[in-house]
């Protein structure tokens, strides 16, 4: 799933890996764990995620390549912010292609630059379990509190607007990169991610009708 940060490409990376019965890995959520957890490895990407910046891509595919060797990987993942460079989704293909795997689908959702700003710095997320909440878009009922499971709404150290300005400068030239690595794969399916909560969810899966074998046959409308 690619898009730039706050265009949704995390709410829908988790629908679609409940519907397909496959993980959700994504690189930023394992990032976090290692810096809460204060591994070797969170302690050198927390430098780099404190100021919007990428982390390198070996630490990266270090990290992705460990959690794609698990059992619970075996019947494929949806990606969720990897690869974010060229030279990552290089890295990956050639990875998966020494094991007969690779990627069926590379999912970009467009958000135009000003609305990206506007959804990540009104944003807000749950302790406990990473529930997503927008200050004016989809308010929590009590505020500062997540509406599934009580616990406490924190604002992203990078969803700040100094760090979420400089995020997108840095992150989304590469991430345009690796868009342009997948067209040129033939693999690309491109998702309007401005439309309605619910259009893109239907976008989407229209879009992959042709790639997966969706249950029930849910995208092929
Ligand atoms: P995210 O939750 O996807 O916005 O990721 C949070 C931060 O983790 C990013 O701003 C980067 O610093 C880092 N990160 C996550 N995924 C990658 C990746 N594939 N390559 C480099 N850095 C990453």
């Amino acid at each position: 799933m690619l898009g730039a940060p706050g265009a949704g490409k995390s709410t829908r990376a988790k629908m679609l890996a409940e519907l397909l019965g496959q993980q959700h890995v994504a690189s930023g959520d394992l990032f976090r764990e290692a810096v809460a957890l204060g591994t070797a490895q969170g302690r050198e990407a927390k430098s780099y995620m404190g100021r919007g910046a990428l982390v390198p891509d070996a630490i990266v595919i270090g990290m992705i390549e460990d959690r794609l060797s698990r059992p619970e990987a075996a019947a494929g993942v949806v990606l969720d912010g990897f690869p974010r460079t060229r030279a990552q989704a290089e890295t990956f293909d050639a990875s998966l292609a020494r094991r007969g795997e690779r990627v069926t689908a590379a999912v970009y959702i467009g958000v135009r630059e000003a609305e990206l700003v506007r959804r990540l710095s009104g944003r807000w997320v749950c302790r406990a379990n990473g529930h997503l909440f927008h200050a004016t878009d989809g308010p929590p009922k009590v505020p500062g509190v997540c509406d599934h499971d009580g616990s406490e709404l924190y604002q992203r150290d990078d969803d700040r607007p100094e760090t979420v300005r400089a995020r997108l400068e840095q992150q989304l030239p590469p991430m345009f990169d690796v868009v342009d690595y997948y067209r040129e794969a033939g693999i690309l399916l491109t998702v309007d991610g401005e439309q309605e909560f619910a259009q893109v969810r239907e976008s989407l899966l229209r879009a992959l009708g042709g790639q997966l074998q969706l249950p029930g046959g849910a995208a092929r409308t």
